[in-house]
């Protein structure tokens, strides 16, 4: 059965798309640690971070870090931190946290955002990707 990131990228449930391209996706976290938490996934579906082969796997982090460089220019923070963890999701992602404080990668203190407020975030995010 597919995971759900591989329905996100399908199309088959709605997410907060930031980018993509051939091999890679980004959208928000749902639950989000900070404004502008985005997670950062290959679309070949792999469980675990260290499994993916390496050309997938730099390609990742090259992505990753074309992303947070955007995040830090649309999001205000001291830095854009990262993290994998996976043990929600088997489909490998990386977590691109705008960081304030040390507490926000603690995955304990979450915010709420409406709709609106995930959309201006995608949007803002996505033109210094442009
Ligand atoms: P983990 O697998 O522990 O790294 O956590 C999975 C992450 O995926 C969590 O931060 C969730 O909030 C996030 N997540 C789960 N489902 C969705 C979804 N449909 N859209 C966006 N983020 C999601």
């Amino acid at each position: 059965m597919s995971s759900i990131f591989t329905k996100i990228i399908n199309g088959e449930i709605p997410c907060y798309k930031i980018a993509e391209n051939a091999d890679f996706f980004a959208f928000l976290d749902i639950n989000p640690n900070a404004k502008g938490h985005t997670l950062v996934i290959p679309k070949k579906e792999v469980n675990k971070l260290f499994d993916l082969d390496e050309e997938t796997y730099k390609g990742l982090m090259n992505f990753s870090r074309k992303v947070a460089l955007a995040i830090e220019k649309a999001v205000p923070c001291r830095r854009v931190g990262m993290t994998v963890i996976g043990l929600e999701v088997p489909h490998v992602h990386v977590h691109l946290i705008p960081l304030h404080s040390m507490q926000d990668m603690s995955f304990q203190h979450k915010v709420n955002l409406n709709d609106d407020e995930f959309r201006s975030i995608a949007k803002n995010i996505s033109s210094f990707l442009a």
